[in-house]
């Protein structure tokens, strides 16, 4: 099979996969309300078994600091329950404290039995579904839109998964992607012991040129070969990490197929140009953009 067959098979496998997404998730949801297993009992039962694991964010642990508003805003009943099922599953030992906290989703430090993790906790306020409709059209007419909103946040969050998937397959600098569940992501940390690592923007490179290499190559790999564009890849989704950029965020990436994966390619080639730019690097967009579309990337195999 040429590349190019693959790519098919590739794209084919994603609508696939989230059709069938979508209607376990419905399922699970018409399941879950005629069993009521989310009457109070059961879940002080739940809540008790993995209370300990969430000390931290319950500002009971060391972690003194953590705005209490966090937990209300974050830890509604159905994110508790995929906390919960990511703990049973042994992807999740503890949850501690938040890293960083966005208009979609806190991101917080947890551990494993395998060392730190980063957890992405994605929102499931009305505000959110409410951004994510300007990506997903819907018709706001008609009934269960909770419910929809929330299954469009959980094949979000799965997309994001996959997506980190992908690039990792294709030996890119990614956080490996551990678990998902609903709108919660397990991922690899990215960071010491002291704190997590910095974003590009806020870091001091000593080695710009090497970088910006490095930020080429990586949207060549992935728009060749994992045949994935990231779509919103600046400054502020890399973090600087031991001397090397690790790129995140990457839910609203797309494959080629899509229609605008060829805008957002130019788009993100253009911010790394600029960042290049800022950073003393006299490179023109033309140029970067013509290296990610023909670097011959073979001999990498
Ligand atoms: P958002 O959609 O809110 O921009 P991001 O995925 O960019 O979400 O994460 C927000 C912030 O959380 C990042 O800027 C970074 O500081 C931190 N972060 C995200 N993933 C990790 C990780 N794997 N390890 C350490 N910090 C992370
Ligand atoms: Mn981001």
């Amino acid at each position: 099979m040429d590349e190019d067959d693959l790519g098919e098979l590739d794209e084919l496998d994603d609508s696939s996969f989230e059709e069938a997404e979508q209607k376990a998730f419905i399922k699970d949801l018409d399941r879950t309300d005629s069993f009521g297993w989310m009457n109070e009992k059961r879940y002080s039962n739940m809540f008790s078994k993995i209370e300990k694991g969430l000390q931290g964010v319950l500002g009971k642990g060391q972690f003194e600091w953590v705005d209490s508003r966090v937990f209300d805003q974050v830890f509604d009943r159905l994110t508790l329950m995929s906390l919960y099922k990511l703990m049973t599953q042994g992807h999740l030992d503890t949850l501690d404290f938040p890293i960083a906290r966005g208009k979609e989703a806190h991101v917080f430090h947890g551990t494993s039995d395998n060392g730190p993790v980063a957890v992405k906790i994605f929102h499931t306020s009305n505000a959110v579904f409410k951004n994510l409709m300007k990506y997903i059209e819907g018709d706001q007419r008609f009934g269960g839109l909770s419910r929809r909103h929330r299954k469009l946040v959980d094949i979000w969050v799965r997309k994001e998964y996959r997506n980190l998937l992908r690039l990792a397959k294709w030996g890119l600098r990614v956080p490996e992607p551990i678990a998902v569940h609903k709108n919660v992501l397990v991922m690899e940390y990215i960071g010491d012991a002291v704190s997590p690592a910095p974003r590009l923007r806020d870091a001091k490179v000593e080695n710009p040129e090497e970088v910006f290499d490095y930020l080429i190559h990586f949207t060549a790999t992935a728009w060749q070969k994992a045949n994935l564009v990231h779509g919103d890849l600046s400054a502020y989704n890399i973090l600087w990490h031991e001397g090397k950029a690790v790129v995140i965020d990457v839910g609203q990436g797309v494959v080629q197929s899509h229609p605008k994966s060829e805008e957002f390619l130019v788009r993100d080639v253009k911010q790394l140009v600029r960042w290049a730019n800022q950073n003393g690097i006299d490179v023109e967009l033309a140029e970067a953009l013509y290296d990610v579309l023909e670097m011959n990337l073979d001999e990498e195999e």
